[in-house]
């Protein structure tokens, strides 16, 4: 059967050997009107191998875009040629031009390259084989976090060269191994390979933190990743569980008191991203019997006992934990998660694999 998403056609990936006319300018609403779906370019530069740099898998998270916006301004692309060839992957263009994550009725752009039987799986595998046929030296994708977190930078393997390209973005890293179906974890049996966390869509301070990291990208020698850590690495988490809503469930954001009824998260939710919580934090209210949120481990075992409590009404942390991710956004929490729960994770200097 014929897969139709909101827009009724399967998406095609289109291929370009330059910058498409007016992608430099237009609007990100307005992208649609510049490319007619997911769109591949390959610019050439003065050196090989590429960078390959994906952006807007996620249709509202913009900074990746506007970054590469001011990069090509930057790198006056007409008159000469970039520094690096470059591989760029613009993912969800329709869900972009409407400013959504994505559209009903299709995938999450970020969970289908892993394989499968959809026309967006098919094509991830095509994008994949293109990046694996120019061989770039490494990856990086671009996103945006609805809640209050730090910039920070995440990899799915821990060997130094990983570490290296998302520690030239952050001193905050995140290693996490699921969900796998991610663009990065593809990627990084190709290359080295970066997510970029940039805090909120289109602030400008992110924007031109991308930028500045990616015009390094472009102009480093590229051994700059491959030496061996030069001391120990701090400021590395490691995400070993996930944390969502049950569907039945009505959350809300509350103050001090309790409600009424429901499941009741502090209002200051967010502000506990990437700090320690010890034990017997207070993370909100409940007035249901049972556990009020569904925590996952990285093996897909539930594990919610281990982390929360519920008791006299309060829902409390039952051991220390780190957590990242946690935002109000009730479109995110319904169609992706709540948040994440990490632990340090420690790389000793001089590993190397
Ligand atoms: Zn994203």
């Amino acid at each position: 059967m014929e897969h139709l998403n909101e827009t009724g056609n399967p998406p095609e990936l289109h291929l370009f050997n330059r910058i498409p006319e007016g992608l430099a300018d237009t609007a990100v609403r307005d992208l649609p009107s510049v490319l007619p779906g997911p769109s591949l370019i390959h610019v050439r530069g003065r050196r090989e191998p590429p960078l390959f740099l994906s952006i807007l898998l996620h249709g509202n998270e913009t900074t990746g875009f506007l970054a590469l916006q001011q990069l090509l301004r930057t790198l006056e692309l007409k008159s000469r040629p970039s520094p690096r060839s470059f591989l760029l992957f613009v993912g969800n263009v329709r869900a972009a031009g409407k400013g959504l994550r994505r559209l009903y009725g299709e995938p999450d752009y970020n969970r289908i390259w892993n394989g499968g039987t959809l026309p967006e799986h098919e094509l991830a595998r095509k994008v994949l084989d293109h990046v694996a046929l120019h061989r770039p030296f490494a990856a990086v994708d671009i996103h945006n976090n609805t809640g209050k977190n730090p910039h920070y930078a995440c990899i799915n393997d821990t060997a130094p060269s990983f570490v290296h390209l998302a520690r030239r973005f952050s001193k905050t890293i995140v290693y996490f191994t699921e969900p796998h179906e991610v663009i990065s974890m593809a990627l990084s049996r190709l290359c080295p390979s970066a997510t970029l966390e940039c805090g909120l869509s289109g602030d400008r301070h992110g924007t031109s933190h991308v930028h500045d990291y990616l015009l390094h990208c472009l102009t480093m020698e590229i051994d700059e990743i491959f030496r061996p850590p030069s001391n120990r690495n701090k400021e590395i988490y490691h995400t070993i569980a996930k944390i969502t809503v049950p569907e039945n469930t009505i959350l809300t954001f509350c103050g001090d008191g309790r409600p009424n009824s429901g499941v009741c998260l502090r209002r200051d939710i967010e502000e506990l991203n990437f700090t320690f919580l010890q034990e017997g934090t207070v993370l909100g209210f409940s007035d249901r019997g049972g556990q009020p949120l569904r925590i996952v481990d990285n093996a897909g075992k539930e594990v919610t006992e281990k982390y929360l409590r519920v008791a006299n009404g309060e829902i409390v942390t039952r051991t220390p934990i780190i957590p990242s991710m946690f935002t109000r956004d009730q479109t995110v929490i319904r169609q992706d998660c709540f948040g994440y729960i990490m632990e340090p994770w420690e790389i000793e200097s001089g590993i190397s694999r």
